[in-house]
């Protein structure tokens, strides 16, 4: 019935959420890993990468145009990435909310970056901006069987359903 359609529903969002290799050098993996955790959401996938460059271009490829595409691709190819996907209700949309605007300037404290960055070209996370985007990084950065099917424990309790 509708209560179960709520859970299915939540079940079924996911986005694409990377910490790049500023994030990752600074230590702070664990503090932004907690506010995705702490919200409510499930972590589904997680590894530590460097990806190639041309893999940075395809990760960017909407952004080649831009004057700093080649320094961004540069960028996230020059050391580790925590490459993750989480699930809940909402997540796509409010996992940018959480990570907060493109610029760290601009993003309001409270926020990953307004919290933790400075400048836009050190801005420490991506997160995929819309459900499109977010099929298509999911699959371009994980294997179906590295997406763990699993009920969290805290599930009936964030959504408030059995
Ligand atoms: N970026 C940059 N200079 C700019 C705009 C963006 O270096 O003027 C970088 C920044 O690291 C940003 C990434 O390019 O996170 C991707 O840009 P996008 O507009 O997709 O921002 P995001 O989705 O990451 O907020
Ligand atoms: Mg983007």
């Amino acid at each position: 019935y509708m209560l179960h359609d709520q859970t299915q529903a939540a079940e079924l969002e996911r986005t694409f959420i990377a910490i790049k290799p500023d994030g990752v050098q600074r230590g702070l993996i664990a503090e932004i890993i907690s506010r995705f955790e702490q919200k409510g959401y499930k972590l589904v996938a997680i590894k530590l990468v460097v990806p190639s460059k041309e893999f940075a271009q395809k990760h960017y490829h909407d952004l080649s145009e831009r004057p700093f595409f080649n320094g961004l691709c540069d960028f996230l190819s020059s050391g580790p990435v925590l490459a993750m996907v989480w699930e809940g209700e909402g997540v796509i949309k409010y996992g940018r909310k959480l990570i907060g605007a493109t610029d760290p300037q601009k993003s309001e404290p409270g926020t990953i970056r307004g919290d933790l960055a400075v400048v836009v070209g050190r801005n420490i996370i991506h997160g995929s901006d819309g459900p499109e985007t977010a099929v298509d990084e999911i699959n371009l950065w994980f294997k179906p069987e590295e997406l763990v099917n699993y009920t969290s424990n805290a599930e009936k309790w964030v959504y408030g359903v059995n």
